[in-house]
């Protein structure tokens, strides 16, 4: 995915304007609001568990996984980094399997390449011996410590003092997946309403959804709702009573893509050892399934939800992140941080620097100019705390799922299990 891929999202920016009266799309069982993954996979297991139910998707965007879902690195992940007993560790591995069994079952590109978290530094060390104590009590497959020579016998251009293999992480194309699940749902009689942003919430005997579709106002009515709405998943719970705590915070992460050769420089991942403070994972280099190489991404807190370029400003979005009390905190606790991104994002030379650590043979002519760019939906709570795991909660009959950073991805399929049950716990 290159720079010429990114666009406005202007249904995202539609202001509900109109007088006249809203179009009536129907009324349904259940109606699940927004087309990620996340969205998509759970629609897909309440039809799954519910073969009649009617049920509806209403997607602000003209198209599927528009948002996240179709911006991001394209890895399966295999559950390393995640604090043990949390969802994230938990789903994150589960999830892997079903979307690996998945991807074989519809013949969407996908590939175990592995990957290694490499320490270069002695003060990394500790660091590392925490992610494989972390790893192993989530259950990574195949998950293995190795030195520097092995590390070159897997990763011929990687150099460090220590390594992690995890040999079942590996990629995918997200968008495939995606687009797999809106035809399989489609043929199952599963209404799509694309192009169409859900801008109210209420409930009286059912949920109404008041909407702006391609035409106007529209109006769905459903016996119950569910949200997953990435990054304008607050927007979405505020707008049915819910706690606006916690809000989510744009970041941006800005990918550059290597030129092609022969051979790539990595046969598959290659990654940092993170900082155990901040929910990012660092500048890795990664194999793309369409056989690129993109190094990245960067962190950086934009002006707006859908800021694909660093030039897009979007008042709305300005006002929340800088009247949150949650965005000061952040900001009071990682400025050092803050610029080293924001140098990152202004200097190639920099962010190929950061690969150049563990990959040193990259050089500024391998980069081909071109680059990808997503943004995070990152919640922050009025604390000034990072969410980490994901979070659902249910406000009368709409249940939302309020955080699901990365790797929601990976995890999609056991995620939207997880929020069936809780959804279903709420109805019985
Ligand atoms: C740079 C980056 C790299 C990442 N890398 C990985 C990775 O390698 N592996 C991994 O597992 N995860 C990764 N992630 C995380 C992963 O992409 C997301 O966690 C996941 O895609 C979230 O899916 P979602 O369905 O919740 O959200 P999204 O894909 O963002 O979908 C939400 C949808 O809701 C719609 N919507 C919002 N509001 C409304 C409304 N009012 N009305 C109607 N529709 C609405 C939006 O238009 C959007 O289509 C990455 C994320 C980023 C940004």
């Amino acid at each position: 995915m290159d720079a010429s891929r990114t666009r406005d999202h202007a249904p995202h920016n539609v202001r509900m304007e109109s007088s006249a009266a809203p179009r009536d799309l129907g009324r349904f069982d259940v109606v699940v609001v927004g087309a990620g993954l996340i969205g998509l996979a759970t629609a897909r297991e309440l039809l799954t568990r519910r073969p009649g139910l009617r049920l509806a998707v209403v997607e602000a965007e003209e198209e599927v996984a528009a948002h996240q879902s179709g911006h991001n690195s394209g890895v399966v992940h295999g559950g390393i980094y995640y604090e043990p007993g949390s969802l994230k560790a938990r789903l994150c591995v589960e999830g892997a399997a079903l979307m690996y069994e998945y991807a074989a079952e519809h013949a969407i590109a996908h590939e175990r390449c592995g990957k290694v978290v490499v320490a270069v530094r002695p003060a990394e060390l500790g660091r590392l011996d925490a992610l494989e104590q972390r790893g192993r009590a989530n259950g990574v497959p195949g998950l293995r410590r190795v030195g520097p020579s092995e590390l070159r016998e897997i990763e011929p251009n990687a150099t460090g003092l220590a390594a992690l293999h995890a040999p079942g992480t590996g990629i995918i194309d997200y968008p495939g997946v995606a687009r797999a699940i809106r035809a399989e749902l489609e043929t199952a009689g599963v209404v799509f309403h694309l192009g169409t942003r859900v801008t109210g919430l209420t409930e009286a005997v059912r949920v109404v959804l008041d909407a702006v579709g391609p035409h106007g106002p529209v109006r769905v009515s459903a016996e119950r709702v569910i949200t997953c709405a990435g990054l304008w998943a607050d927007r979405l719970a505020r707008r049915s009573g819910a706690d606006p705590d916690p809000q989510i915070v744009p970041f941006r992460g800005v990918y550059l893509r290597l030129r092609a050769t022969p051979t790539p420089v990595v046969r598959g991942m290659v990654y940092p050892v993170p900082d155990p403070t901040l929910p990012f994972l660092g500048v890795h280099v990664h194999r793309h399934v369409d056989g690129h190489v993109m190094i990245g991404p960067s962190a950086m807190l934009v002006p707006s939800r859908d800021g694909y370029r660093l030039s897009h400003v979007r008042g709305r979005d300005v006002v929340e992140t800088l009247t949150w009390p949650g965005t000061w905190r952040v900001a009071r606790r990682w400025w050092r941080t803050g610029i080293e991104e924001m140098a990152m994002a202004s200097s190639q030379r920099r962010h190929l620097a950061a690969a150049r650590a563990y990959v040193p043979s990259l050089a500024a002519e391998d980069l081909d100019g071109s680059f990808h760019s997503g943004v995070r939906a990152q919640a922050v709570a009025r604390d000034g705390t990072l969410v980490d795991d994901f979070v659902i909660s249910t406000q009368g009959a709409v249940t939302h799922l309020r955080n699901a950073p990365s790797p929601a991805a990976t995890s999609a399929f056991a995620l939207a299990r997880e929020l069936v049950d809780r959804f279903e716990d709420r109805q019985s």
